[in-house]
This record gives structure tokens, C-alpha cells and sequence, in this order.
């Protein structure tokens, strides 16, 4: 306030936090201070050197939708994309089953674009919603359409458990995919609520993710971010909108800033553990609804380095029909957490390197083993699944944990059974709000930007982004 200008403190340097700062910055804004908890920016987009490769992407992975995506336009306008569209010829994925068979590929592929008519039904909205509001899940209305409309009345018993596998693979990606545990777990009639941009829906970064996010770090004044800057507490004030320093910022080292306007960028999985100390006074009982309602899933990757390439080049991907599955039950024992792993995907341009995601509770258990013993079941999957003793231990392996980072807690949102898609909205809501939420007064304290605070591009870098920049054209 001396020198009349705001002071505006962002919580996290995500993308969702680069991205209000740069949008600030650019509209002239001097005194933009940007605290991340951790030792470097980005968040969940979090591009590493190892096992020999520069660019192993631990998070995000994909930029989704290359028409209207502003962040794969930023990606272009700086270059990072040139060899990402240089087309290579796609290498198929073969099937096996527990047993070391392989399945025919044109009956699985088939198969497999049914199921993804049918999740389209349910994303589009065209599933059987009415009446049904928030209380249907995804899940039940995948089994309802398998039992009607895929499995047929000639076929042998050996087709039915054939769909039955296929079904139950395609089941555990989607609940990847929808950042949950289990597709029972996720709302029917919301999913429509969810927009996909258009064009190329998986662009990825050839130089990671890390290229983009210093992009957007380039562009703020030297020194704006403040790294290894937990946030504690932020004090602000339910009635006034008169104070000097409306809102103080409190560190965990003990250090304390003053601002006009804080903008908290933390993930939803941060505000589930921490909402109730983070905010002093407590945050109005609409939003900390909105909190809990939403759902934060974790999903991890695993990668594993072998000695030479296990696949012959006109495959990239080794997918796994697992004998009598249970979908993201709960209580996933030590003997099962590995069940929830789909496939081994060969890594673009390392043909040694295989990786795998899982996701829910599998993956929260497989957290708490070290990468090695990870390692050793993973290999032996591979023996068992294609029958071949011969594959060699790997000789690197590299697991992400993003629910035991403690600033991250999980991997991204998803709208479960009984919660309204708006509670984004809620969430976003500035602060002081009255009881509904609804902003109360112009001085807008407190903003929420970050992916689970966008209603249509939630889970997704460009709805991070796009909520960064919402927030600050806002102020
Ligand atoms: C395995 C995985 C794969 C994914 N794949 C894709 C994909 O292919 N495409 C896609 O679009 N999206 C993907 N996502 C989701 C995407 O990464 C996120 O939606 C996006 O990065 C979220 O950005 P954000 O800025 O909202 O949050 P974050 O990236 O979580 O940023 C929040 C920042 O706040 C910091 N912070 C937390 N607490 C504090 C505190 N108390 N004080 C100070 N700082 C704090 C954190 O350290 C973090 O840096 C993936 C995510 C994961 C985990």
C-alpha cells in the first residue's frame, strides 16, 4: 500500500500458479509474489533426468486438444512441439492373459471400441441420466450396457468371459483416466459437464513438460517465486474490506507476508488434509462442502529399465488381461495391488524403457514399497503374462508417489456419486463470500485457481492454466 500499488501474494507455483502470476505481471502488476512449498515450480507437471532419459515425465504427461488449448499454443509459440508432430507410424499393443496366451487382437479391438461408444454415451450425456441426477455411476451404466447391449445371446461361453476380461481391463485405465478408485465411484450424469477441447487429443512435450513450465517461469520478473515456502496459515478477514493488509500470508519457516490479495493455488487433495488449519478464521462451511464433495484420486507411473528392448518394433505396449478381477476393491491387499496395472507401454524413442500407470487405492498401496521390490513384481508380471523366463531383471526403476507428496496429496480430480460438478465453481469462489458463498464486497481477499476449481476442464494443465489466468483477469 506505500507505493499504491496491490500486493498480491500466490500460493504454489503450478501451473495454475506461473499462470495467474504471468497474467499479472503482464497487465502491470510489480508486487507479485509467488510461494511454493517445494524446491521447484510446476507442481504436478514434473519433468525428471533418470534412468538414463532427460525428460521422464513423473505427471502430466499430455497436452489435451491442440485447437483452442492456450497452453498447446503457448507450447507452440515456443518451439517445444516441432518433433511432437512428426507423425511415426503407431505400433500396436499385443494382449496376453495370465496364463501367457495371446488374445486376438481384431476381437479386443473391436471389443474395445464398443466399450468407448459407450463411455462416450456416458460423457456426452446421453446415458439414461434423468431422474437418476448425481446418484448413478459411470460404472453401473458401463455393466448395464455390457449386459444389454454387448453380450449376445449365441455367444459361447468362451466369447462371454472373453468380453468379461476385456471389460474388466477397459475398467481399470478408465478409472485412471477419471483420477478415482473405481468407476462405481463416479458420477454418470456429471460427466457430461466435463468438455473435451478439440483436435489431437494426446500432444505430448518431446522435452517434457519441464520445457513449458520454464517457459511460463521465464516469463516473470527475476526472483518473483519464493521456493521451499510452505504456506501455514492465511489470515483474512470474514467482514472487512478496509484493513491496510487485508490478508497475512504465514510460512512454516516463520516468515510472514502482507498482501492486498492472496490467490491460492494448492491442489484439492492439500485443501481435503489442511483446509482447517490453512485458513484462519475457517473457510465458510459452502466451501469446505465443495472440498469434501469432490473426489481426488491418485494415479502414479512406474518406469523400468532393461538391459535391451523387450518388444519387437512393431509393438509398443504389453497389456494384461488379469484372471478374476475386482475393481478397485477396497482394502487392496499386498497380493492384489498389482492387478490394478493395465499394461507396460515401450517409451516413445527408449525402446528399453518400458512404463505402466495405476491408479486408487492400488496405487496408494504400491506408494509404500520401495522401487526396488516394485521392480521385481513388475518384471516377473512380464515373465508370467508372455511366457517368456528370459526377460532379465530390470536394471533401473523409477516410481512417482503423488500421494505421499505432502503438497500434492493425490493426482487429480473427479466428481463422485451424490456431488454436483459446480462444486468447482464453489470452490473457486473468492473469499469473503456470504453463506452461499457468493463474493461479499469488492476486495476480493482470498482467490481460488487451480484444475479442480474448473468445472468443464477439470483434471487437465489447460483448466490450470485457464484458472490462473481467470483469477488474476478477475482482480
Ligand atoms: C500422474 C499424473 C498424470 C497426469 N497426466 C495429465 C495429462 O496427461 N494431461 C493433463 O492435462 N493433466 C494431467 N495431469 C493433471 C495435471 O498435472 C494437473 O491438472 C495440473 O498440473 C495441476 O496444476 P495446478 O497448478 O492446479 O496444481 P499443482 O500442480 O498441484 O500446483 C500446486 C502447487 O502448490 C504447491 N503447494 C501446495 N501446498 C502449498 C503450501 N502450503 N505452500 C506453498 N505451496 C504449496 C505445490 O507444491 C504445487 O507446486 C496428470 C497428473 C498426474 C499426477
Amino acid at each position: 500500500m506505500t507505493t499504491g500499488r496491490p500486493q498480491i501474494v500466490i500460493v504454489g507455483a503450478g501451473i495454475a500458479g506461473l499462470s495467474a502470476a504471468v497474467e499479472l505481471t503482464q497487465a502491470g502488476c510489480t508486487d507479485v509474489t509467488v510461494l511454493e512449498a517445494m524446491d521447484r515450480p510446476g507442481g504436478r507437471a514434473h519433468t525428471v533426468s533418470a534412468l538414463g532419459i532427460d525428460n521422464l515425465e513423473l505427471g502430466t504427461t499430455w497436452l489435451h486438444g491442440n485447437k483452442d488449448n492456450p497452453l498447446y499454443n503457448l507450447a507452440k509459440q515456443n518451439n517445444l512441439l516441432e518433433e511432437a508432430e512428426v507423425k511415426v507410424h503407431p505400433a500396436g499393443d499385443k494382449f496376453y492373459t495370465e496364463q501367457g496366451e495371446t488374445v486376438d487382437l481384431d476381437f479386443v479391438l473391436d471389443f474395445w471400441s464398443k466399450l468407448d461408444d459407450i463411455t462416450d454415451q456416458a460423457y456426452k450425456g446421453s446415458g439414461p441420466t434423468d431422474g437418476c441426477e448425481s446418484f448413478q455411476s459411470v460404472g453401473k451404466f458401463v455393466d448395464l450396457k455390457f449386459s444389454t447391449e454387448l453380450l449376445k445371446p449365441l455367444d459361447t461361453d468362451g466369447i462371454v468371459n472373453r468380453k468379461k476380461l476385456i471389460l474388466a481391463w477397459y475398467k481399470k485405465f478408465a478409472t485412471i483416466d477419471n483420477g478415482c478408485n473405481s468407476l462405481y465411484d463416479i458420477s454418470l450424469s456429471e460427466m457430461s459437464k466435463y468438455e473435451e477441447l478439440e483436435g489431437e487429443a494426446n500432444v505430448p512435450i518431446p522435452k517434457g513438460y519441464g520445457t513449458l513450465v520454464q517457459v511460463l517461469v521465464n516469463m516473470l520478473p527475476q526472483n518473483s517465486i519464493q521456493y521451499k515456502k510452505a504456506v501455514k496459515v492465511v489470515q483474512w478477514s470474514s467482514e472487512s474490506d478496509d484493513h491496510e493488509y487485508p490478508v497475512i500470508v504465514h510460512c512454516e519457516d516463520g516468515s510472514t507476508y502482507f498482501a492486498n490479495h492472496v490467490i491460492v493455488t494448492v491442489s484439492l487433495g492439500f485443501l481435503k488434509l489442511n483446509h482447517s488449519t490453512l485458513f484462519e478464521p475457517p473457510l465458510p462451511l459452502c466451501k469446505v462442502d465443495a472440498i469434501s464433495s469432490l473426489g481426488f484420486g491418485t494415479v502414479d507411473k512406474i518406469f523400468l529399465r532393461f538391459p535391451s528392448p523387450l518388444l519387437e518394433k512393431a509393438f509398443s505396449c504389453i497389456q494384461l488381461f488379469w484372471d478374476q478381477d475386482k475393481e478397485g476393491g477396497k482394502g487392496v491387499e499386498e497380493q492384489t495391488w498389482f492387478k490394478q496395472i493395465t499394461g507396460f507401454h515401450t517409451l516413445e524413442g527408449h525402446p528399453e524403457v518400458l512404463y505402466a500407470w495405476i491408479g486408487g487405492k492400488a496405487a496408494e498401496f504400491r506408494e509404500s514399497l520401495s522401487d526396488t521390490e516394485v521392480g521385481k513384481v513388475c518384471t516377473q508380471i512380464l515373465r508370467q503374462f508372455t511366457g517368456r523366463s528370459d526377460i532379465p531383471d530390470a536394471v533401473g526403476v523409477l516410481c512417482s508417489r503423488w500421494q505421499s507428496n505432502p503438497y500434492i496429496c493425490g493426482a487429480y480430480t473427479n466428481v463422485p456419486v451424490g456431488c454436483k460438478a459446480e462444486a468447482s465453481e464453489v470452490l473457486a469462489e473468492p473469499l469473503p463470500g456470504d453463506a452461499k458463498c457468493h463474493v461479499k464486497g469488492n476486495c476480493l481477499q482470498v482467490l481460488f485457481a487451480g484444475e479442480a476449481t474448473i468445472t468443464p476442464y477439470i483434471t487437465t494443465t489447460h483448466g490450470a492454466f485457464m484458472s490462473g489466468k481467470r483469477e488474476a483477469s478477475d482482480l
